[in-house]
């Protein structure tokens, strides 16, 4: 079976981005493996246009934010893009700055890349 993985982008409360493997299992994607990125990397790789719809689950083995050691992340409601979360009830977009109510982190999710 041909396994599917792509990366998205996400971007931690330290300003810094980094990229999460994604791998889809039947229907869901699971999150396996993060790396911190650069921005011009990002933009050389495309991982700034990439989408995904879905249901987002968190490997056993993923590891986490690079920078912060986040395990979950969130999806901003206003820009689409996924920032760290720290596992509090308020979330605070670290593209856009929008402040959220976060939901779960397992639920469905369109994802969005690009426009740092
Ligand atoms: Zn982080
Ligand atoms: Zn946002």
């Amino acid at each position: 079976m041909k396994k599917t993985a792509s990366v998205i982008l996400a971007k931690c409360a330290k300003d810094k981005i980094y990229g999460i493997r994604i791998e889809k299992r039947e229907n869901d994607w699971i999150r396996t493996w993060a790396f911190p990125l650069k921005e011009d990397m990002a933009e050389k790789e495309g991982f700034d246009k990439t989408s995904f719809t879905g249901n987002f689950y968190t490997d056993e083995e993923y590891p986490g934010c690079p920078y912060c050691g986040a395990k979950k992340c969130f999806v901003c409601g206003n820009c689409g893009k996924v920032s760290c979360y720290d596992g509090t009830d308020r979330v605070v977009c670290n593209w856009c700055g929008s402040r959220g109510t976060a939901s779960s982190d397992s639920s469905t999710m369109d994802v969005s890349g690009g426009g740092f």
